[in-house]
């Protein structure tokens, strides 16, 4: 048995769930998605990322067929359904239905998707070990492009830099904007941690406003450290005592290298530990 998706206005067969050809979303990844996690049966930060779907759909005049609240209710009861207790959610909303012109206004149906299913985790040792990573050459979409504040399915900017981390035998790359601060990673969000600050760029230097970044900001806030948006340079990162990362699938996960340069002790700093284990009390809290 195959899983049951959510195709618009109910729960299918996996089977079943299929889309037409014609769908600007596959033609052009015209669309806007969200990813997930589900702890212990309870949707984190549901209402979060509702919002910020709704505003990156907004961005890309992508009116959604339904209520955020009704949205809201199919997402719960599509995870209700596949009897997920820990998983991931993957929410996307298509334009729908065209024609192979690029005209969007033609599309008159917006397509609305939920997938629950288990999550393929970065491996524990991972974690304590840190991971390794490098500044990608390829340049974090240039805002007045595609907003990297719109979480769009088109994610080739990112699959560009995150071929050259794969191909030198990393997982992830930092990207740079084009004024050459630091954005994010290529599906995370990035922080340091210098003099016991914790410093991170502002969304408007070319990252997603991250869900797990907005958490852990708090969370570190509330734990009394000082927390600062501001431009971070290379030379910031290769200074830094510690750098993680933060997104919806890693939580938070420490760098122990970037551009083969060691980060602190080359072992996941004391912070970013505190930070991942009040994360992963808060979610099951
Ligand atoms: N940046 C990018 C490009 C992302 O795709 C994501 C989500 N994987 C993030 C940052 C982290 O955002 P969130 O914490 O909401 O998952």
């Amino acid at each position: 048995m195959g899983l049951k998706i959510w195709l618009n206005d109910g729960l299918v067969e996996e089977s079943e769930a299929k889309i037409s050809v014609f769908d600007h979303g596959l033609l052009y990844g015209d669309g806007v998605f969200e990813g997930i996690r589900v702890y212990d049966g309870k949707v984190f930060e549901l209402q979060s990322h509702l919002e910020r779907l709704y505003r990156s759909a907004r961005a890309i005049r992508l009116s959604l067929p339904v209520a955020m609240e009704t949205l809201a209710d199919q997402v719960r009861q599509t995870v209700g359904a596949n009897e997920i207790n820990d998983g991931y959610i993957r929410l996307l909303v298509t334009r729908g239905t065209g024609t192979l012109g690029l005209n969007p206004l033609v599309c008159k149906q917006a397509q609305v998707i939920i997938i629950a299913d288990e999550i393929e985790l970065y491996p524990r040792e991972l974690y304590e070990k840190g991971l390794r990573v490098i500044s990608a050459n390829t340049m974090r979409n240039h805002p007045l492009t595609v907003s990297p504040q719109i979480k769009s399915l088109n994610y080739l900017n990112n699959i560009l830099a995150k071929l050259e981390a794969l191909d030198r035998g990393m997982l992830e790359a930092i990207m740079y904007n084009h004024m050459g601060y630091v954005a994010e990673a290529t599906g995370d969000n990035v922080f340091l941690v210098q003099n016991g600050r914790l410093l991170t760029p502002p969304v408007e230097a070319g990252s997603l406003d991250g869900i797990t970044r907005q958490v852990v900001i708090r969370l570190a806030r509330d734990n009394g450290y000082e927390v600062v948006e501001q431009n971070l340079t290379r030379f910031n990162l290769y200074d830094a005592e510690e750098i993680f990362l933060t997104g919806t699938a890693a939580e938070v996960i420490g760098i122990v290298e970037i551009d083969g340069r060691q980060v602190g002790s080359g072992k996941p700093g004391p912070v970013t530990m505190e930070l991942l284990e009040k994360f992963e009390a808060y979610v099951r809290s």
